[in-house]
């Protein structure tokens, strides 16, 4: 188990992201993809309220990312991090408080914590991941990525808990019901990460992290348990003898570790 970062999925998948992360009295939500109201809820569950978040981390401006901004910034006030090309391609940027955009900047420090975003490869304007560091421990979030270079590899390096996107499984998607354009939206380098793409992330690293939350599970490409078993059979294939503690978030629940 992680000994210094608390992480809850509240909402993960194309209808909706948002994950608090937190480690000591430092707490970030992690894109705001659903009502207020369900991210309070959330924040409640883990015995937070909004006012104890040191601010929201944009990754990208697609709905499912941010459209509970608007009434989170009026509500709340809260600091919303992103960086300048996310904000200008954010089509509800006018609902949202201006006086909370703060500018991305190429690292921050909380009471502790560090956090780094990194360049991820999406069909978005300036797409990030993130890596928190808090005392010894790292936690990275990646989804939303077509593929994993090498800079984001080292961004996740040494990462103690990975929240990582297993957003599809290629035959069901590639039979399944959606367009062709679409599709190969997915597929491509600027798309989603599969679960077998995700499995063998996990596998090649150079060490393995503790804790990995699946995340960005489609509801029509995937199914949360098919996701689990690819990447765990993967991970057994390719022999990896210390197996972290997989989580699989689902899009109704709050996954938490
Ligand atoms: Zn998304
Ligand atoms: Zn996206």
């Amino acid at each position: 188990m992680s000994k210094e970062f608390e992480v809850a999925v509240i909402a993960s998948g194309s209808k909706g992201n948002a994950t608090i992360i937190k480690a000591g009295d430092t707490a970030f939500l992690v894109d705001a993809g659903i009502s207020c109201r369900r991210i309070t809820n959330g924040l409640k569950e883990c015995g937070l309220h909004p006012l104890d978040l040191s601010g929201v981390l944009i990754t990208h401006e697609h709905t499912d990312h941010v459209s509970g901004l608007p009434v989170l910034s009026r509500k709340y006030k809260l600091p919303i991090f992103a960086n300048e090309k996310t904000w200008q391609a954010m089509e509800l940027r006018n609902e949202i408080e201006r006086s909370c955009h703060r500018l991305l900047p190429g690292q921050l420090s909380f009471g502790g914590m560090t956090v780094s975003p990194f360049a991820i490869s999406h069909d978005a304007a300036s797409p990030v991941g993130y890596s928190f560091l808090f005392k010894e421990e790292k936690c990275t979030y990646l989804t939303d990525s077509g593929f994993v270079n090498e800079d984001i590899k080292l961004a996740s390096l040494n990462s103690d808990v990975l929240i990582l996107e297993a957003n599809h499984d290629e035959e069901m998607l590639k039979t399944g019901p959606y367009p062709r354009v679409l599709k190969e939206r997915i597929l491509g380098t600027r798309g989603h990460l599969s679960n077998t793409a995700a499995g063998w992330f996990l596998a090649n690293m150079e060490k393995m992290p503790q804790e990995v939350f699946l995340a960005h599970i489609s509801q029509e490409n995937n199914k949360p348990e098919l996701a689990l078993a690819t990447v765990e059979r993967i991970l057994s294939d390719s022999g990896c003898s210390v197996l972290p503690r997989i989580f699989v978030t689902s899009q109704g629940d709050l996954v938490h570790n």
